[in-house]
């Protein structure tokens, strides 16, 4: 058995190992121990091998599928071994001491799910394969639960970005690849050929070039002979729905990278669930294919301002007959999950349920298209999708007629083939039908016959039927001319066979055999019709989940009086009264608590921003806690949840596409990430010096502030330098540090803002609202006093302040130097600029090697005498 054992695990390579024992699948080693872990099972023993002890533990067969749902969470990887033979059958074949033959019959991924309860309905699962070719990134994905496929091409640099997007839940990578993602799933490299997977999708497809889907690069179908490889693999020679293959050009849509993205908490919070995400605060979908193409949506927002407008005209539509809206989501409701009954269909492991599943939720999309069809001035998305939800009716009619109304999940025990369909089938039914009633029949017979009323014919598992009787009554049927023929004693029980019973039970068992034989084929058949229609059967799903995510939208900006966007191809940024989704959600739904506390009430306090080419850097100061990130990332959403084609929580926007967004928060925000937070920091304002241009729109908060005051300040000063003439992006910038006001000096497309404060009889009172102009002060300590630090501490705090105060206006502050400061693009040349400095003087006469501390310290406050 080891031996078998170690084969298979081999095999298995980097998977936890489900060995079928009976009614357990076993793991042993150190998978069992891994398992036991995270399953919170016990751990045992069994047997030696190498004279240790063997680690085990079990799950029964009945309960996998829960227990591979939070292995795979874990983020394993299972192996299915299967016995692919009875133990009579192995008997046969290998004598008394045979061992059952067992083979992985499947793999168990993240990325390879198709199974309802191992799925979260409203998200995409993403498998992707990544890979390089002549410097150049080829990523490919899928979702298999919907057959979904994309494949991109992009620079090494933008790689991280376009992985982000997909938020993959596995990925795959050639092996020895330096530049591999650190999780990804080493496969081997022969699979990453460009002209294998060129050939893959061909035959995939069944078309001679792949032209008619679009144009792919040489790294794009490298990547794509990777991922069909690994499904391949995984499904042991059965692949996956894929649909055909869709071309993705880093033009299309709006560049996020990964820190913009978990920044602005759009499809997760930095908690890491969905509430608190932009999505929780946005998703009124009433299906969960719906929330997927609206988390799509959200995740990829466009740059093309026709498609933007299409969908707006569709939310547009819906927003403004509320009617019509509720009828429309209403029927939506009830739709069953068609996309993934067909992805379980096609990866050959659906079931009767999805074939009912797939007959409801077609017949449904038919009278939704009808209904809506119906309507007037319909936009021409609408029109576009109208087609797709048709087209359908042979198929609907055929599963109408072949399946009873709502079919079981389990296909083995028959019953979901309905009545009328197969007239042999009907046959087989009445004929075990009949031979029920002849045995019910039989009983009472038997009970006049011997005059045992307690006389009972059962049926069990392994006996088949049965005539029992209480021990007491056994010796009447014992007798020999009874016509019964003893089967078993039980404790009060006797069991019997009898000539009668036998024979209709025969008829039962073989009219049942056949029956379910003719189920069977009625499966396969209505499957491979279901498997025929695959693409348009897709189609009808996308078009069904569009519509949804629109009517969503226009759902939510009706309960928040939200506004259409206009969307321009200038670089302006126009928004009136705008509000942050998440921040507005989770005040209101918290009453007047927090409200009361910031002194705001229990409303969110809209603002404007309104960017433009001689406008476009807001320098954005005030106290903590007065609502600076907030205004920042409220803008960013804004434009993502514009550009995704929705509604706006605004009076007004004008969005001037954008097609790089960044957002970046300051280190001591995130110290949680645990790597040098500075360092983070750092790289990532790097980032969006190279890549940010005129089209861009960068949100920066509070950045500076992880290091020591003097180098924040300089740092911050230079970034907002650096944005404003170099970048020329659209900019909100956050920051505590007042020195940074005297820019506004010297950068013309930069101006001065703050949210407003007040102190009202000693206290602090935040008014989140914006105003023109630098902020007057920092309210550092009166913030502290409202956080309830206590009161001895803050007016120790307020006599530490006054003499800081008192020495600063002593020595000019902080940024004393800073006023005459050239601009950072002068600063290069100003490095030969020859005027005479005492302290330079003074810095080329030191012998910094023969100065004692002491010494070094007396210098430097000499040295601050000369500035
Ligand atoms: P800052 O970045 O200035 O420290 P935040 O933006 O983090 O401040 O805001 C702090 C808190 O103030 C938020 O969690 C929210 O509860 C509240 N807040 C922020 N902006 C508003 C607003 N416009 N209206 C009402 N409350 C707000």
């Amino acid at each position: 058995m080891m031996q078998q054992y170690f084969a298979l695990k081999r095999e298995a390579e980097g998977c936890l190992l489900f060995y079928r024992m009976g009614d357990f699948f076993e793991l042993f080693f150190d998978d069992a121990r891994q398992a036991a872990a995270i399953l919170d099972i016990a751990l045992t023993s069994r047997g030696e091998h190498d004279g240790e002890p063997v680690a085990m533990c079990g799950v029964p067969v009945h309960a996998a599928e829960g227990y591979l749902a939070r292995l795979i969470k874990a983020g394993c990887r299972v192996a299915i071994a299967e016995q692919v033979e009875t133990p009579e059958e192995a008997k046969k074949r290998g004598g008394y001491k045979a061992l059952v033959a067992r083979e992985i019959v499947r793999f168990v991924t993240a990325g390879t799910l198709t199974e309802e309860a191992l799925l979260e309905p409203r998200r995409a699962n993403v498998l992707a394969a990544v890979c390089e070719l002549r410097g150049t990134i080829g990523i490919a994905a899928c979702d298999i639960s919907t057959g979904r496929m994309e494949l991109e091409e992009c620079t090494p640099e933008s790689a991280g970005a376009a992985l982000a997007r997909l938020g993959a839940s596995e990925l795959v990578a050639p092996e020895e690849w330096d530049a591999a993602p650190e999780a990804a799933v080493a496969r081997p490299r022969h699979d990453f050929a460009s002209d294998e997977g060129e050939a893959r999708l061909k035959s995939l497809h069944g078309v001679a070039t792949l032209d008619g889907f679009g144009n792919f690069t040489r790294a794009m179908l490298a990547a794509a002979g990777g991922l069909v490889a690994y499904l391949d693999h995984v499904g042991r020679g059965t692949l996956p729905f894929l649909q055909p293959p869709v071309a993705r050009t880093g033009h299309a849509t709006m560049a996020m990278d990964e820190a913009t993205r978990s920044s602005l908490e759009i499809l997760s919070s930095q908690q890491g669930g969905r509430a608190g995400s932009l999505i929780a605060a946005v998703d009124r979908c009433v299906t969960g294919a719906g929330a997927r193409q609206l988390a799509d949506d959200l995740g990829a927002p466009l740059l093309d301002r026709s498609a933007i407008e299409a969908r707006l005209a569709l939310v547009h539509w819906l927003h403004d007959d509320p009617l019509l809206r509720a009828d429309l989501r209403g029927v939506l409701r009830a739709l069953p999950d068609i996309g993934r009954a067909l992805g379980r269909i096609v990866a050959g492991r659906g079931s009767p349920r999805d074939l009912g599943q797939i007959r409801d939720g077609l017949a449904e999309a038919r009278r939704i298209r009808d209904f809506l069809s119906a309507k007037p001035d319909r936009p021409a998305l609408l029109e576009a999708l109208l087609p797709a939800m048709g087209g359908h009716g042979a198929l609907v009619d055929l599963l109408q007629r072949a399946l009873v109304p709502s079919p079981p999940t389990e296909r083995s025990q028959g019953s979901f083939i309905a009545q009328g369909y197969d007239a042999a089938l009907d046959e087989l039914r009445e004929i075990s039908g009949n031979a029920r009633r002849a045995i019910a029949a039989l009983e009472g017979r038997y009970r006049a016959e011997t005059g045992i009323a307690a006389l009972k014919i059962k049926h069990n598992g392994v006996l088949g039927y049965f005539i029992e009787v209480p021990a007491k009554h056994g010796d009447i049927l014992m007798a020999a001319d009874s016509g019964f023929t003893h089967r078993q004693t039980m404790a009060g029980a006797v069991r019997f066979n009898s000539l009668g019973l036998h024979e209709e039970a025969g008829r039962i068992a073989e009219a049942g055999g056949h029956a379910l034989a003719a189920e069977e084929a009625h499966f396969e058949d209505l499957t491979a019709r279901v498997v025929e229609a695959r693409l348009l059967i897709a189609d009808t799903a996308a078009a069904l989940a569009r519509i949804d995510v629109a009517a969503g939208q226009a759902e939510r900006a009706a309960e928040g009086g939200w506004c259409r966007p206009q969307i321009t191809d200038d670089n302006s940024l126009a928004i009136e009264a705008g509000r942050h989704p998440v921040v507005e959600a989770a005040l209101t739904s918290s009453g007047g608590k927090s409200g009361a506390r910031t002194g705001s009430g229990e409303r969110f306090v809209a603002n404007d921003c309104v960017l433009s080419p001689d406008d476009r850097l807001w320098l954005i100061g005030g106290p903590n806690m007065g609502g600076k990130s907030t205004f920042l990332r409220q803008n960013a959403l804004i434009v993502v949840l514009a550009q995704a084609g929705g509604y706006v929580p605004a009076d007004r926007a004008t969005i001037g596409l954008v097609d790089k967004l960044f957002s970046r928060v300051g280190a001591s925000d995130n110290l949680a990430r645990g790597r040098s937070t500075f360092m983070v920091e750092m790289v990532e304002t790097a980032a969006i010096l190279a890549q940010a241009g005129e089209r861009s729109f960068v949100v920066l908060d509070e950045v500076g502030r992880g290091t020591s005051t003097y180098d924040g300040l300089a740092l911050a000063w230079a970034v907002v330098e650096a944005v404003h003439s170099g970048n020329k992006s659209r900019c909100l910038f956050a920051t505590h540090y007042h020195e940074l006001s005297r820019l506004a000096e010297s950068c013309e497309a930069l101006s001065l803002h703050h949210v407003r404060a007040r102190e009202w009889r000693g206290e602090l009172v935040l008014l989140h609202e914006l105003a023109d102009g630098p902020a007057d002060r920092s309210y550092g300590l009166a913030v502290a006093k409202l956080a309830g630090v206590p009161k001895a501490v803050v007016t120790r705090a307020r006599s530490v302040l006054d003499r800081l105060e008192q020495a600063r206006s002593e020595t000019g502050g902080i940024a004393a130097g800073l006023g005459d400061l050239p601009l950072f693009a002068a600063a290069a040349s100003a490095v030969h600029d020859e005027r005479v400095d005492p302290v330079r003087q003074q810095l080329d006469l030191l012998d910094v090697d023969a100065l004692s501390p002491r010494e070094a310290l007396e210098m430097l406050y000499s040295l601050k005498r000369l500035t």
